[in-house]
Parts: C-alpha cells; sequence; structure tokens
C-alpha cells in the first residue's frame, strides 16, 4: 500500500536509534506566484534572498521577544530529543526539536551575537547558505508545531514558535508552501478552506435538514446567513461534507434544536481554520479572523461559538479578541468566543439536554486529546477545563469511555502526525510516520479494552486519522467526532 516502510506497532512506543538526515527529502510543494502574491509574498525566490531572510528574522526578533529568549536559552540538556513524534516515526536526528530549534539558532548567532559574528566556528555559528535555507524548508515543514515538545523542556522552550518564524521567513523570500498558501488564499477570496460558494453551502445544509428528518423525523435547522439568530457557528469547513466531521456538525444542530437556541452558519465567515497561525503570519491570521467580526455584526448575533477544530479554537481562544476585537457588540454573559463543547457540557449540567448513553453501547470509547486545545488552550472557566470537558461530555453520552494512558494524553497527549499545516498528500509518508505514538496508544487500549473507536475534536485529526489508520491495521471509519456520539445520544420527542 505504500511505498515507503510504515513504523510497527511494538509492544510498547520505542526510541529508535538516530539515522540523520533520513528524511530531507520530505517536504511540501512550494507555492507559485498565484498562491504567493494574495498573501502579500514574492511570487519566488528573490535575487537577494539572503539580506531579505536576515532583516525578516531581525524583525521578528524585535516583534517577538520570546523567539529571542528561545534562541538564546537552551543548555542542551536533552531532555525533549525523544518527545517528537517526527522523530520517534522517522528516527531522523534533524526532528529532535533541539535540533529543529538548532537550525536556526545557528544562523541566529551567526547575524544576531557578537560571538557569532567574530568567531562562528566557535559558537557553532553558520552563515544562511542556500543549503541551509533548503534544509530550513524541508524540516519547518516537519513540526506539526504541536508543543508536546515544549511540556518537557525545563525551560519551556516553544519549538512552534520558532518553526512558525522559520515559515514566515521563507514566505518572504519567495519559498511557501503550497498547502498553506493556497487555502488561505481561498478563505480570503470566498469564505473557506475549500472554496465552497454560498449555493452550494445552502444546497448542502438541506440536504442534511433532509437527512436529519429521514433519521430522525424531527424538524432539525441548519440555518444559514440567518439575522438575529443568536448564535454564530464558525466551524471547518470539512463539517459541511467530510467523514466523520460531518456527523459532529449534525451533532450540533441537534445540541441546539434541543436547548432551544437560535443559530446560524455565515456563508461569509464559512470558516473556522486559520492557516494563516500555521504560516507564522499574523497579518494573513488577521485578515482571516476579522471575517468573523464582520460576519457576527452583519447578522446581529449575541454569541459566537466555534465548533470541533483544534487550530481554530487555539487562534480563537488566544488570539481572536486581539485580532478582531473589542467584541463589546455581543452578550456579555458568555466568553467570547466559546467552544461548542462548553456549549453542550453547560447544557448537560443543566439538565437540558436528554440524552440516552446506551444510544452508543454498540461503541467502546477512547479521547485524542488535540495538541492545539490541550496544550495551548482552555474550556470553561477552571483548570485543565480543554482536558475535563470534552471527557465529562463523553461519559454523558457513551457507557464505555477508556483514556489512554497518561504518557500519551492530557497535555503529553501526541500530534496526529497532521497537525500544523502537514495535511497533504505530498507529506504521507511524514504523516504515516508521524502517526506512529498515536496509534501506538491507540493499540494499547483496543487490546486492555476492547476499544472500537477512537473519539476527537479537531477537523484536522480527524481528517489524518481517517488517511492514516489504515496503515495500522484499524479500519478508516474508527475516528469520530464527539458531537456524533451527543447526537446519536440525544432522545426527541419524534423518537420517544
Ligand atoms: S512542536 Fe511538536 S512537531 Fe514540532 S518539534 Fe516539538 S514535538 Fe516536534
Ligand atoms: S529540553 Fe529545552 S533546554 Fe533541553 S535541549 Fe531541549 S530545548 Fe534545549
Amino acid at each position: 500500500m505504500a511505498d515507503f516502510e510504515v513504523p510497527e506497532l511494538k509492544e510498547e512506543l520505542e526510541i529508535p536509534p538516530v539515522h540523520q538526515g533520513v528524511t530531507s527529502h520530505l517536504k511540501p510543494f512550494v507555492a507559485d506566484a498565484q498562491f504567493q502574491e494574495p498573501l502579500g509574498y514574492p511570487g519566488e525566490l528573490v535575487e537577494n534572498w539572503q539580506e531579505v531572510a536576515i532583516n525578516k528574522m531581525g524583525e521578528l526578533l524585535g516583534k517577538y521577544r520570546s523567539l529571542r529568549v528561545f534562541l538564546d536559552i537552551c543548555v542542551k540538556c536533552g531532555a525533549c530529543t525523544d518527545k517528537c513524534h517526527y522523530y520517534l516515526g522517522t528516527t531522523d536526528g534533524n526532528n529532535m526539536p533541539v535540533a529543529r530549534q538548532d537550525l536556526m539558532r545557528r544562523v541566529y548567532r551567526r547575524y544576531f551575537t557578537l560571538g557569532g559574528k567574530y568567531f562562528p566556528k566557535l559558537v557553532g555559528a553558520v552563515d544562511l547558505t542556500k543549503e541551509v535555507l533548503d534544509q530550513w524548508y524541508s524540516y519547518y515543514h516537519q513540526c506539526s508545531q504541536c508543543r508536546r515538545c515544549s511540556v518537557f523542556c525545563p525551560y519551556g522552550i516553544d519549538t512552534a514558535e520558532i518553526s512558525m518564524a522559520a515559515r514566515e521567513i521563507l514566505d518572504s523570500v519567495g519559498v511557501g508552501q503550497k498547502y498553506c498558501n493556497e487555502i488561505i488564499g481561498k478563505v480570503i477570496k470566498i469564505g473557506n478552506n475549500l472554496g465552497l460558494p454560498q449555493p452550494a453551502l445552502a444546497d448542502t445544509l438541506e440536504g442534511l435538514e433532509e437527512e436529519v428528518k429521514m433519521d430522525t423525523g424531527v424538524d432539525v435547522r441548519f440555518p444559514l446567513d440567518e439575522k438575529g439568530a443568536e448564535v454564530l457557528l464558525v466551524t471547518p469547513s470539512a463539517d459541511f461534507f467530510a467523514e466523520p466531521h460531518v456527523d459532529g456538525l449534525i451533532g450540533y444542530a441537534k445540541v441546539f434544536h434541543q436547548a432551544g437556541i437560535s443559530w446560524t452558519l455565515s456563508s461569509y465567515a464559512s470558516e473556522a481554520a486559520n492557516f494563516g497561525m500555521f504560516i507564522g503570519s499574523y497579518e494573513n491570521m488577521r485578515r482571516l479572523a476579522l471575517r468573523i467580526r464582520e460576519a457576527a455584526l452583519d447578522l446581529g448575533v449575541k454569541r459566537i461559538v466555534f465548533g470541533e477544530c483544534g487550530h481554530a479554537w487555539r487562534v480563537a481562544y488566544a488570539f481572536l479578541n486581539t485580532l478582531a476585537g473589542p467584541f463589546d457588540f455581543l452578550d456579555p454573559k458568555y466568553p467570547v468566543p466559546q467552544h461548542i463543547c462548553e456549549v453542550t457540557y453547560d447544557l448537560i449540567k443543566r439538565g437540558a439536554l436528554k440524552l440516552d448513553p446506551s444510544a452508543n453501547d454498540h461503541r467502546r470509547v477512547t479521547f485524542h486529546d488535540s495538541c492545539n486545545v490541550a496544550r495551548a488552550t482552555r474550556m470553561g472557566d477552571f483548570p485543565g477545563g480543554q482536558f475535563v470537558i470534552p471527557r465529562e461530555i463523553l461519559r454523558s453520552v457513551c457507557n464505555h469511555f477508556y483514556d489512554m494512558p497518561p504518557e500519551a494524553a492530557y497535555d503529553a497527549t501526541f500530534c496526529c502526525g497532521g497537525g500544523g499545516g502537514l495535511l497533504t498528500d505530498d507529506l504521507i509518508e511524514l504523516r504515516v510516520k508521524g502517526a506512529l505514538p498515536r496509534m501506538q496508544a491507540l493499540k494499547h487500549v483496543v487490546e486492555e479494552y476492547g476499544v472500537t473507536h477512537l473519539v476527537a475534536i479537531c477537523a484536522i485529526c480527524k481528517s489524518q486519522f481517517t488517511k492514516v489508520m489504515p496503515y495500522y491495521g484499524f479500519e478508516m471509519d474508527q475516528i469520530l467526532s464527539l458531537h456524533q456520539l451527543v447526537g446519536d445520544a440525544l432522545v426527541f420527542e419524534a423518537q420517544a
């Protein structure tokens, strides 16, 4: 099935011997001018690229204090070396987080430190050559910006931030990544990652209304562009058609219906994903976030709720207010923004949903903590809410829930292998190999508890698992949306 070697699932996760450079050939397609220029980047490698790159690095070092600190303070303790799923899956030493950081650190030292300027060899500084730039392109696109390494670093050095900065520098010299930049362009032009125009979206939603009516006998609505609705739901566009995402969207709609909350989607802001973060571009992240503000104002909603999407929630939770705020026109009773899990959890706690968990008795489930939710956000108003709330929802809607081992869950969770803008077929080898630690943990709960399904709250994780699970002997439909289980457990009068 694969034209590369798929790692073997063993009894437990092993730390492999290093094979330096074995994945240096893995890199995503480079964006051409049509995808670069709409984002404000040169269409191809500029002639004076070295000067432009170093100036850009200087600008970022001035703008982001953390970047300079991260490049300065590593003591080479080695605590992060075996923590990256891409190292564990590929065995390439350059995928050890400290080595990945060093690709930029050596250049930083050369141009921005006294020692590096005068005694480069002594301090391990190197010139920014074309070869180094090519290495950056490969290995900063072999980082899903998952932040697992930062949890284990005694100084909290965040490789994700370094990787974002590297990608921004690459974009600024004209070497951007096609997958991300094409998608950002589509959202700017049409409103969602898929380039799905309003009539197609309206059609899809109508189809979902008919499907739910047939299944449940209930008129659950999927409103689009309805002015005066209470909630604007901003959800990843994969929720409109991909499996198992769409079953999650059906679940949200059923929750709103039973709780009597009026809601709407927006055709102008029909995308929760914000790939501006993956390429480290504040400007592009802001352009996408502003569409949500404009849609909320135009529709006159009182709340903004995000659907199941890990990095979208990270952008929303951490940055939406500074990117596109103030949101003083929304109802102050609710946080801005809210996660759909917070909405559902609150309704469950208040007894506002009628649930029958036995509806999911044919499933034995485990939960995948998506890295962006786990390590870059929170839910609810208490520490650790991002871990507790999805699990509490699961326990309310399903009688058979089993957690993965703690070293592979909560803030130590492993990335699905496809995050950070790497969910593209040109990186399938990396994605399959990077999924190894997560698949190993899944194997454990399958063997120990007879788990049949993996549940996630991230659109990228769901797409990635659908694709890579068969490489490890699992079925592609063993991945489910959390709100599919919620939707299946909801009891409606028409069914009673
Ligand atoms: S952020 Fe994640 S993918 Fe990147 S180096 Fe750290 S552990 Fe690896
Ligand atoms: S754990 Fe932190 S300080 Fe230690 S080598 Fe890794 S990045 Fe450097």
